[in-house]
């Protein structure tokens, strides 16, 4: 029995890892399940798995929840120390790390150092903090496995792959519901339609990011990290069926891709299966039906975020983590109509221009680095408003 910690347990990642836990009570055991604010959606969650511990980021939905709790003897902790605490607990084998955005960082750091296996789903830890995660996993043996979709295709399709003859590994983007606009059509898009992704059912946050391709440029830092590779050798493919992943090319001219259906379910559950797989499919996928595979060049002139990305990637130390910070406050804003989409990727180049990046230090440096960004993005934000 494998137990599980599921960060982020009430958000679209976390909910699915649940799913896939339920669906096989033979191998997975819930131990702790952690969350920000979202009562109800805890209180059922824990209802239906029984963990031991349950944390809530938020001290008002832990009181809540601890009294929803309290006939089932379930320990609930409150704060970012709770959150560490169901990272760490006794009995947790595999973290899910699906916390969204920047804080999931401390919690995940905080199972790398207890040397647990991490399913990753929260690309902004290994974004903003990447050197530090890896040391840390090194000191502790911590393994991380990649549960966002392309790097989980990329580490599957790596398997018995010696590294020199890797030339090049290409992420694939569905392109999101605004490929093929022109700047003009962009400037008036509003957050539902941004909302509406073709291919995959995500958070709010991510599926807004997959629209400008923010999300593509934090997946080239995030593979970055995880393969040991220079961003130049790291290509992006805009493939709108999303049904090859990831794509590993091979010196001698071959390629090595992994193809399956658009659903979280199938790299989730490869994460908690591993070095196992599960024996059944979310979600088949017939080739026939699938029809026609096309792959285009990613337009980085009317969707600069991924250009942004990729040049942040390059200079590294602190300015991933300025990036990703100034996109998140600059995705809320425009959620909140308070700036339109392109003025996603203006706050951006306009706060990683004024950034001079520092090497990545400790957490201190990370977390100095994206408050700064968060200040200068809001100053953007307010200016351009005006
Ligand atoms: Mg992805």
């Amino acid at each position: 029995m494998k137990g599980l910690a599921i960060l982020g347990a009430t958000g679209s990642i976390g909910r699915q890892a649940l799913e896939i836990a339920g669906d096989h009570p033979d191998r997975f055991r819930v131990v702790a399940l952690a969350a920000r604010r979202d009562v109800e959606g805890m209180v059922a969650a824990a209802r239906r798995h029984r963990p031991e511990l349950v944390a809530m980021s938020d001290p008002g939905a832990a009181a809540s929840v601890r009294e929803h709790l309290r006939p089932l003897g379930i320990e609930v902790l409150a704060g970012p120390e709770g959150l560490a605490a169901a990272a760490t607990a006794p009995g947790v084998d595999l973290v899910v790390s699906a916390v969204m955005g920047f804080a999931g960082l401390e919690p995940t750091l905080a199972a790398v150092r207890a040397g647990r296996t991490i399913a990753l789903a929260n690309k902004e830890t290994l974004v903003a903090a990447g050197p530090l995660v890896k040391a840390e996993a090194a000191r502790s043996g911590a393994r991380i496995l990649p549960a966002d979709s392309e790097h989980n295709a990329l580490f599957q399709a790596l398997a018995g792959v010696d590294r020199a003859h890797v030339e090049r590994l290409w992420l694939t983007a569905s392109g999101g519901p605004f490929r093929g606009f022109t700047p003009e059509q962009l400037a008036g898009v509003r957050p539902e339609q941004a909302l509406r992704h073709p291919n995959w059912s995500m958070g709010a946050k991510i599926t807004v990011d997959s629209a400008t391709l923010m999300n593509k440029g934090l997946e080239v830092i995030e593979a970055v990290h995880l393969f040991d590779l220079p961003v130049d050798r790291i290509g992006v493919l805009v493939h709108p069926e999303s049904l090859v992943h990831g794509l590993v090319e091979l010196a001698d001219g071959g390629f090595i891709a992994h193809i399956a259906a658009p659903d979280m379910r199938i790299p989730l559950g490869w994460c908690l299966a591993y070095p196992e797989r599960l024996d059944r499919a979310y979600r088949r996928l017939n080739l026939v039906q699938a029809g026609t595979l096309t792959f285009e060049e990613p337009d980085r002139r009317t969707f600069p975020c991924l250009r942004l990305a990729e040049e942040a990637g390059r200079i590294g130390g602190t300015m991933p983590a300025v990036l990703n910070a100034a996109n998140e406050v600059a995705v809320e804003a425009f959620l909140r109509q308070q700036l339109s989409f392109p003025g996603i990727a203006q706050v951006v180049e306009s706060v990683v221009t004024v950034h001079r990046a520092v090497p990545l230090e400790d957490l201190e440096t990370v977390k100095a680095a994206d408050a700064w960004a968060r200040e200068q993005a809001r100053r953007v934000i307010r200016s351009i408003s005006r």
